[in-house]
């Protein structure tokens, strides 16, 4: 509201977030989800507005003045003007809120949870839902106009593990059976394909039964879409002009499409993560060649020797490069070794270090490397080392780096097991090259599968399915899933089904992304703890006894 609505009468609807009593009058705060509004009441006029509270909803009466000049206030959007009330009516009286409701939220994560409705209340929440809300709208748009068609898929199926443990859901009708929340429509979206509609997407709630991880939740939601007669070209060419036009929608910035692609082999020897943070550089380097010849025992036989070339020669101190050592033997590593250049060399291998080697490896004065050695552990080690530094020298460059990283092998083994899982998920088709290693070493096939990462998070994830029955069987036998859970799925495929594939953004984690924000909490209006817990529902919690007897279920 600016200075042209002065002179006029208003009703102001809102909640109190700032009570000031000056010179007889009382100024408040008064917000919605728009603004907030200065209204002055005075009291000789209104005695109810000694009795005003923080976070009462009321409605104020009264009409627009332009504020004198030293009293304007360029910081709020209305501060050129402020409300002089006739009238108020309290709607909604407030008991003294647990915490301040206020921007700087001061009070912990638990309370703000326990009192979400609160919370919410606060502006950076409200933009961040509304934000969200912009973000799922544009999404909407661009599919629509790209001939997608939304459908809804069962919420309630059948178990069918698709990588994470199901939350099953026990059946009042049929004793001793159960149904399951969806981990993600991926049964379904692959059915439309052989029904027929070509191009599908849904906003889709996906629930799974995880171990707690900072920043993953029990239920999250992805933009999931899925399109017939296409291969990764056509999947990837929608997915970047899904991201063009919601950056475009929602903060006018245009993004340069394509975008970088790195295979999985590049980004883990390049990052040592399949999510890199491309905002700044600091690859990882091969030195294998430069000092195998050095008769350094730690790095003696030794399969890798990795290093990071820091630009700060302060970056690690004494006591971190202690603590990183114990890490790095920790997994197996010969430890973490470094040398800083400055007039001369110095640090643990400064012996092995010459001005040919500096030259090589573009080691200036103040510069620090440091290298570990071993098996592959060292890239992820280097990766998440590089992470930090970056984080401590604050060197993330402002804005996006979209990168799609593909080529990723179809399985992993699971060194405790001695078993094959799927890399991404089992319905992802394998190379048409390697399928020859299914037989024989499926650690060699890879999948055509893509994800997409920006600014160090894995924002989407997608592959090109199987329509053939005889290779989806074939790959529930080698990570010795149960085809008989998949029927549905593999009669499907008998009756003239489309080539096809997919992919699906996480809606959390892109809001999250595009917001700058840190915590997928922060842009879902009511999450669960990082331990899976609702702290404003009190859940989990325990059901009565005949609840339990409907369900044929006995818990000791
Ligand atoms: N359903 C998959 C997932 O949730 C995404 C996809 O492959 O489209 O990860």
């Amino acid at each position: 509201m600016q200075k042209d609505k002065a002179g006029q009468e208003i009703e102001a609807f809102g909640w109190i977030d700032r009570i000031r009593n000056l010179g007889g009058l009382v100024f408040v705060d008064l917000r919605d989800r728009t603004a907030t509004l200065q209204i002055v009441i005075d009291p000789k006029d209104i005695p109810a507005a000694k009795e005003l509270g923080l976070q009462d909803c009321i409605l104020a009466l009264g009409k627009v003045r332009e504020r004198p000049g030293a009293q304007k206030n360029p910081k709020m959007t209305t501060g050129n003007v402020e409300l002089e009330v006739s009238k108020i009516e309290v709607l909604g009286k407030s008991k003294v809120p647990p915490f301040v409701v206020e921007s700087d939220v001061k009070a912990n994560e638990d309370l703000r949870l326990r009192y979400r409705y609160l919370d919410l209340r606060r502006e950076p929440m409200q933009q961040a839902i509304i934000f969200r809300h912009q973000i799922i709208t544009a999404m909407r748009e661009y599919l629509n106009k790209n001939d997608f068609i939304e459908i809804e898929t069962p919420i309630l199926t059948r178990s069918m593990p698709e990588g994470a443990r199901d939350y099953l859901v026990p059946s009042r009708l049929y004793k001793g059976k159960f149904y399951a929340l969806a981990q993600s429509p991926q049964m379904y979206k692959q059915l439309l394909m052989v029904a027929g509609f070509e191009r599908y997407y849904q906003i889709a709630r996906c629930m799974r039964d995880e171990d707690p991880r900072h920043d993953r939740q029990p239920e999250h939601t992805q933009i999931d879409m899925e399109m017939s007669f296409v291969d990764e070209e056509d999947v990837v060419t929608i997915a970047e002009g899904m991201f063009a036009h919601i950056l475009k929608t929602v903060s006018n910035q245009e993004l340069n499409t394509p975008f970088l692609r790195l295979t999985y082999k590049q980004v883990i020897e390049r990052y040592g993560t399949d999510k890199p943070d491309l905002r700044f550089e600091m690859e990882i380097i091969d030195v294998k060649e430069i000092f195998k010849e050095k008769n350094f025992p730690p790095f003696k036989d030794k399969q890798e020797i990795r290093g990071l070339v820091i630009k700060d020669g302060g970056a690690i101190s004494r006591k971190e490069f202690d603590t990183l050592n114990e890490q790095a033997k920790e997994l197996g590593l010969a430890g973490i070794f470094w040398c800083k250049r400055d007039e001369k060399f110095s640090g643990s291998i400064a012996k092995l270090m010459d001005e040919d080697i500096a030259a090589e490896l573009k080691l200036e004065k103040g510069d620090l490397l440091v290298i570990s050695a071993g098996d592959d552990k060292v890239f992820s080690f280097l990766g998440s080392l590089r992470n930090d530094i970056a984080t401590k020298l604050k060197l993330h460059k402002q804005g996006f780096e979209f990168l799609w990283v593909y080529d990723f092998p179809l399985f992993e083994l699971d060194k405790e097991t001695e078993t094959y899982a799927p890399c991404h998920h089992i319905f992802s088709q394998p190379k048409q090259e390697d399928i020859k290693y299914l037989d024989t070493d499926p650690l060699k096939v890879h999948g055509r599968l893509y994800d997409l990462v920006c600014n160090g998070n894995e924002l989407a994830s997608g592959s090109i399915r199987n329509h053939n029955r005889q290779i989806q069987e074939k790959l529930f036998g080698i990570v010795k899933m149960d085809p008989t859970k998949y029927t549905m799925l593999l009669d499907a495929l008998e009756y003239g089904a489309p080539p096809h594939g997919g992919i699906a953004p996480g809606i959390d984690r892109i809001v999250m992304v595009l917001a700058g924000l840190k915590s997928i909490r922060e842009v879902i209006a009511f999450p669960k703890t990082t331990t899976a817990q609702g702290l404003m529902e009190n859940i989990p919690d325990q059901v009565t006894p005949q609840q339990l007897k409907d369900l044929h279920i006995k818990t000791d």
